[in-house]
């Protein structure tokens, strides 16, 4: 039976009073469902009262970026070190990270690796540009990102991460992507990592779609084959919104069947 994965990236909004008066919101709203995992990315600040507040039946949490050695002197950075007991996931090459902070394959690739060496799962985002996909050099990004993200891990580490297909030009943006391009996208993932790690690994591997995800497009989005579930950015900030998005996606798995 299928879980659900859903994440909320709060990205570089909500003080610690507002995540907390969200947070509340959301307990009251998410229920504690087998099939439904719900993870809260909100900003490094508020991790640590956060992981104090949750019920975490309902909820775990992830970091939305972390540093890739484990300690030194790196001013202003935090290490996945210093977060492995706080979080099970941490985001690992946003877009935001690789194109407004200039994050390269390299960094990314050993952020994956840090993160697993620190047991937290990473959460790969990768995806491409308007520009790119407008010049069908969409399968090309998506290999040298996967070759490159995933270079320093076993079958087995591939096995348990998560990948989220983040198209740019969909993020926080009116472009809603067709399931077409979704479905063609997840399955070269899977059939990428069927081809080097084998098929444990691309069977065991979850997929995540991001960008402009809201409640109407939920069942059509699951259906798709091979998501796992998503990454939200804006609508995860607004608890009707977002309560909404874990309500379809546990509606959908009644309809299918899949409920616990
Ligand atoms: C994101 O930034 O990960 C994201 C999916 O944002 P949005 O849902 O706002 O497009």
């Amino acid at each position: 039976m299928r879980k659900i994965l859903i994440v909320a990236n709060w990205k570089m909004n909500l003080n610690a009073s507002q995540a907390s008066l969200l947070v509340h919101r959301l307990h009251e709203r998410i229920p504690a469902r087998r099939n439904i995992e719900v993870v809260l990315a909100p900003s490094m600040l508020v991790l640590q009262p956060m992981s104090m507040q949750i019920d975490r039946r309902k909820f775990r949490l992830a970091s939305q970026n972390a540093y890739f050695v484990d300690q030194g002197a790196f001013t202003g950075e935090v290490s996945f070190t210093m977060l492995r007991d706080l979080v099970h996931y941490g985001i690992v090459g946003h877009s935001e990270r690789r194109h407004i902070f200039d994050e390269d394959l390299d960094m990314i690739r050993d952020k994956v690796a840090a993160a697993v060496r620190n047991e937290i799962t990473p959460i790969l985002c990768v995806g491409e540009t308007k520009h790119e996909r407008g010049e069908g050099e969409t399968k090309q990004v998506l290999h040298d990102q996967l070759m490159s993200g995933l270079s320093n891990l076993t079958a087995n580490e591939v096995r348990d991460i998560v990948i989220a297909y983040e198209p740019v030009w969909a993020i926080g943006s009116d472009h809603i992507a067709k399931p077409a391009q979704i479905e063609d996208v997840v399955s070269y993932i899977r059939n990428y990592v069927n081809d080097v790690y084998g098929p444990k690994a691309a069977k065991g591997l979850r997929v995540l779609y991001g960008g402009s995800v809201m409640p109407e497009v939920i069942h059509g989005y699951l259906s798709i084959p091979g998501i796992d579930g998503f990454l939200v950015g804006h609508d995860s900030l607004n608890y009707h919104d977002f309560a909404s998005i874990v309500a379809s996606a546990h509606s959908w798995q009644r309809e299918k069947g899949e409920e616990e």
